[in-house]
């Protein structure tokens, strides 16, 4: 088991106070923090390595590449792609999608079909939509049960002659619901059509094994698995990201360029354009070996066990209501109650030191289905005790009598 007092003591953010009570920050979902390794390698970075990549023949230069690429292939290894040539780096899932929806969009026509979800984050709903501007597509939705589980017959009769993609995430940022990714990736390629899963909610807690799964594309974010900000990862099938057109041109994507002709450079190359954030990638390399070096299955041990006493807690409060009941569900517990406003309640638990996100969640259409406007969610990470969940779940008692 984890040792969670030696683990927070790597993240000095734990030991502050909001409004003179100590923090307790229940919002990793949103963001993790991040511990003193990963911004120790940040630093290394600065202080001994920074020098533009894949360009110079000098020695700093060499060494600041040779990091990312060691980090190119621990996110390879992390998700166990087949090759390096699979592994682009973005600044994050949203750029992740866009970069998909933005090549794929070409290759759609008038009448094309896209299957999304229901519980999708806006940043797996509106990139399609920007496609609508150049062509006449129709998303196609699929709905859920109360319980926050997807609708499989639903999902399959969507398919026809027109359907061309589906995007979905792996685990839903609001009502925690894990997907049966691995059943969905399997009936769509049935009717020939690729997938990409959204897995900003999934890598930092559960093992991906992206040639397992199947998925044509895979995103996902650092920040929220204990790594730097600003950077992020699209794996992609080497047969769609040769077919694929790039994404942004510049500098590094190139192969020869003449103002007659330009031609591109290899995968992953031709899908990073411009100087990346080489020094976020390498300390995203130095999150991944903390991640493995916890182990992920004790991370999610760790956090199921949060998860149950949350629910448990706060299912003893009068008038609570939470939102995404599916066994094995991620660390995220999203609720009301009563009729207190999920603002209202966020500023007060503030107030006590407890950092929960609250509204929409970036995914208003769930919000429809639920027919409310916005909720409090709390979310867990390595760092976060028992002790904490048991004081929260007195604080949201607390502050729903406090509204009445
Ligand atoms: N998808 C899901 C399921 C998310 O939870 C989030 C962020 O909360 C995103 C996508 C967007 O991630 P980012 O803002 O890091 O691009």
């Amino acid at each position: 088991m984890l040792d969670v007092e030696k683990i927070r003591a790597e993240y000095p953010i734990l030991g502050r106070t909001v409004e003179d009570k100590p923090l307790v920050y229940l919002d990793t979902a949103a963001t993790s923090q991040t511990p003193r390794c990963v911004v120790e390698a940040i630093d290394e970075m600065y202080y001994c390595h920074k020098a533009n990549v894949h360009r110079g023949v000098h020695t700093i230069s060499q060494e600041a590449t040779d990091l990312v690429e060691l980090t190119r292939e621990k996110v390879r290894d992390f998700i166990h792609a087949a090759s390096t040539e699979e592994i682009i780096f973005t600044r994050g899932t949203t750029e992740s999608i866009n970069l998909v929806a933005s090549s794929l969009g070409d290759m759609l026509y008038n009448g094309d079909e896209i299957i999304l979800t229901v519980m999708e984050h806006h940043s797996n709903i509106v990139p399609w939509q920007l496609i609508q501007r150049r062509k006449r597509i129709k998303l196609c939705v699929v709905p859920i049960n109360d319980q926050g589980e997807l609708n499989l017959e639903a999902y399959e009769d969507l398919f026809g002659d027109n359907t061309r993609f589906v995007a979905l995430c792996h685990v839903s940022n609001v009502l925690g619901t894990v997907n049966p990714v691995k059943e969905m990736i399997d009936i769509a390629h049935r009717h020939g059509v690729p997938v990409l899963i959204d897995g900003a909610q999934a890598a930092p807690h559960n093992a991906i094994d992206v040639q397992e799964l199947g998925c044509d594309f895979y995103a996902f974010s650092s920040h929220k698995m204990y790594g730097p900000v600003g950077v992020g990862v699209l794996y992609g099938k080497r047969h769609w990201l040769n077919t694929m057109a790039p994404y942004q041109g510049g500098g590094e994507m190139i192969g020869q360029v003449s103002f007659e002709r330009t031609t591109f450079a290899p995968l992953p190359f031709k899908f990073e354009a411009g100087t990346p954030d080489y020094v976020g990638i390498a300390a995203l390399g130095a999150a991944i070996d903390y991640i493995q070096r916890l182990g992920l299955e004790n991370i999610a041990a760790h956090e199921h066990q949060l998860l149950e006493a949350a629910t448990t807690g706060l299912m003893s409060i009068e008038g609570m209501r939470i939102f995404g009941n599916t066994p094995d569900k991620g660390a995220v517990v999203s609720f009301l109650v009563g009729n207190h406003n999920s603002y209202d309640m966020g500023v007060l638990l503030d107030k006590l030191g407890f950092a929960v996100r609250t509204g929409h969640h970036c995914a208003q259409p769930l919000m429809a289905r639920y027919n409310v406007d916005g909720m409090v969610r709390a979310s867990f990470g390595v760092y976060n005790t028992l002790d904490e969940v048991h004081r929260f779940v007195e604080a949201v008692r607390r502050v729903a009598a406090l509204l009445g």
